[in-house]
């Protein structure tokens, strides 16, 4: 497994989630400092029995 982070864009629009790989910096700016060509889509799957809900980070999950 790969440690990596999951930012929140807060912005007025609907984004997905990107997983990045690391540890977070900061950003006098922005708060976190992020370079979103790196990140990778985060696609969730949820079971229809108990709501467990398992998240993939693949480029496949981008929005088509
Ligand atoms: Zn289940």
């Amino acid at each position: 497994m790969v440690r990596g982070y999951i930012p929140d864009f807060s912005q007025a629009a609907y984004l997905l989630l990107n997983w990045h790989e690391g540890h977070p910096e900061k950003s006098f700016w922005t708060t976190t400092r992020v370079k979103k060509e790196r990140g990778i889509p985060i696609g969730a799957y949820r079971c229809r029995k108990c709501g467990l809900i398992e998240l993939f980070a693949d480029s496949s999950m981008a929005a088509q």
